[in-house]
């Protein structure tokens, strides 16, 4: 637990939050400031920044527990779909420096956009920078 972070505040019970699910190791609660109706963060229990810092177990415990939801979501509100994605890292524009899933409910003509529109503009990369790059991740 961090002594100065909203999620951990919310995880202890200290600041209310509008919780949906709960597991030993994994939180979901209503966006105070939705995107759309039904808008979820499903954070680990315990503080971490990044998505990496999770152990496997926590990781799985989020992502299960976003597998769970994301239809019980749809069905609530009668969504079309879901935009599901994190903010990895301040540049990535993380506010909350609590690891966390965003769940967002997408509807059928919303005017919203595929998460392509998160990046900014597009690399052009050849064939052989495309293998560096490959290369570099993969060793
Ligand atoms: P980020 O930009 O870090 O990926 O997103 C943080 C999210 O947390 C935002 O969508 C914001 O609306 C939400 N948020 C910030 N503070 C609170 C809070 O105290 N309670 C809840 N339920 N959500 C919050
Ligand atoms: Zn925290």
């Amino acid at each position: 637990m961090s002594d100065d972070c909203i999620f951990c505040s919310i995880v202890a019970g200290d600041i209310p939050a509008r919780v949906v699910a709960e597991t030993d190791d994994a939180l979901a609660f209503l966006d105070a400031n939705p995107m759309a109706r039904g808008h979820t963060l499903v954070i680990p229990k315990a503080h971490h920044r990044r998505v990496a810092d999770l152990s496997r177990e926590e990781s799985r415990a989020v992502f299960d527990l976003v597998h769970d939801l994301a239809p019980r979501i749809e069905d609530a509100i009668d969504a079309d779909a879901h935009t599901i994605g994190v903010n990895d890292g301040p540049d990535a524009g993380q506010e909350v420096p609590h690891a966390h899933v965003h769940v967002i409910p997408r509807f059928d003509g919303d005017g919203g956009g595929p998460i392509h529109v998160a990046a900014g503009e597009r690399p052009d990369l050849d064939d052989d920078e495309l293998d560096e790059i490959a290369d570099a991740i993969g060793a």
